[in-house]
């Protein structure tokens, strides 16, 4: 009976690291995917990871019994807290409903049902270009996806009147995907006088926005600053929706660990639009896993730990700043064509190099250098050991 199947392609971005794991040159290198490595280039487990993990093997009070579908209250709280800020009003006014969810992704899934059963607006406006799995998880959540302007190839910066005429053209209601620092795959984010015309534009039409926050803190190194165009969106009182993944600024990738925030207009409301929340995740997957949600909630309730993980992100994310000014003088120095000030420019995990995907295709295979075919390099997986290897790459494939 499944004799008619055929072969799927390899998801764009994870397919990379197929194709890396296959190449046998002891010179590979692989740029493509968005995790954290350490100047050795080895994955890192935070140490206050490592920390909360030893707390909870020794609370011997912890059960492993299924969590509520809403996931865990003390993290769900933290959460919303951090994203929104200590001292956010509409947390105190109980406007704010949080659900832990399956990392970013799982968040914007459930996001993304919740607003195709409930929203009287099915059409989402999702920036171009975006992270590859956007447009899928919003078109299976039953969401006609669109595309606004965002990134300008020309300046190799953001396309902010492009982007101001597509939003202002969107039907009045339209739901709007922002990243909300460190856009992937550009690294390109609005300056705070941009976002603050953005947030008037989108209220004067009454565009929903939708943030993805999937890179607190790993954009500046500080949770605040990262943090700053969802807090402008929720100080006007009007609703937003914020999907968080801990999968980079905690390295949790693989515990699967998110939460969705939807803040409403009043408490009454949120209470309703959380009940109904429940009714979307329960036939998905019931209830969320305890053990990732239980290390975030360990790190965010205590300050010492709190305080450690701050300075902890911070060294990944200078580490990524330091990466950006190595390749850059490296580019200068070889005098390799072009003007590449856009890689100190952008900002967060990746730049988006602009080499074509010829170009890309050729460091493939006569470098080793793996990436995704937009010309996206993970600065996470560069060191200074490999920057002058992808200099010679990059010199090689510009003056072909
Ligand atoms: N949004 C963006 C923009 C991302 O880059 C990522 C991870 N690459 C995610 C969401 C979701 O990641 P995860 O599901 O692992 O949290």
């Amino acid at each position: 009976v499944f004799s008619h199947i055929v072969r799927a392609p390899e998801d764009p971005i994870l397919g990379v690291t197929v194709a890396y794991n296959k190449d046998t040159s002891p010179v590979k290198l692989n740029l493509g995917v968005g995790a954290y490595r350490t100047e050795e280039g080895k994955p890192l487990v935070l140490n206050v990871v490592r920390q909360a993990e030893q707390l909870l093997v020794n609370d011997r009070s912890r059960i492993k019994e299924y969590l509520p579908i809403t996931g865990l209250a003390d993290f769900n709280k933290l959460s919303a807290k951090l994203i929104l800020g200590a001292d956010s009003p509409a947390i105190q006014e109980n406007r704010v409903t949080t659900v832990q969810c399956l990392s970013g992704t799982g968040s914007l899934r459930v996001g993304g049902e919740f607003l195709a059963q409930h929203y009287h607006q099915r059409t989402i406006y999702i920036p171009q270009p975006t992270w590859g799995n956007h447009t899928k998880i919003f078109a299976l959540a039953g969401l006609s996806v669109k595309s606004y302007r965002y990134y300008d190839p020309a300046t190799r910066g953001l396309h902010f009147q492009g982007l101001l005429e597509d939003l202002g053209s969107a039907p009045s209601g339209a739901i709007v995907l922002l990243h909300a620092c460190a856009h992937n795959p550009t690294g390109v984010d609005p300056t705070k006088d941009q976002w603050e015309q953005i947030r008037r534009l989108m209220r004067s039409k009454g565009l929903l926005p939708f943030f993805d926050s999937a890179y607190q803190g790993f954009a500046s190194g500080s949770l605040d600053t990262d943090a700053q165009s969802v807090r402008m969106f929720v100080a006007d009182g009007g609703e937003v929706l914020v999907a968080q993944s801990y999968a980079k600024n905690m390295g949790l990738y693989g515990e699967r660990v998110g939460a969705l925030s939807i803040v409403c207009r009043n408490a009454d409301v949120t209470s309703r639009v959380e009940s109904q929340l429940k009714l979307v995740i329960r036939p998905m997957y019931s209830n969320p896993p305890i053990h990732g949600a239980s290390i975030v909630a360990t790190i965010l309730k205590d300050r010492n730990l709190y305080h450690e993980w701050t300075l902890e992100l911070k060294a990944m994310a200078d580490r990524i700043i330091r990466m950006r000014q190595q390749l850059f003088d490296a580019l200068r120095a070889k005098g390799t064509p072009g003007d590449w000030s856009h890689i100190i420019k952008q900002i967060g995990m990746f730049t988006f190099t602009g080499l074509n995907k010829e170009q890309v295709a050729f460091m493939t295979k006569e470098y080793h250098i793996y990436m995704t075919s937009d010309g996206r390099i993970s600065m996470a997986g560069l060191s200074s050991r490999t920057v002058p290897h992808l200099t010679d790459a990059i010199h090689a494939a510009v003056t072909r």
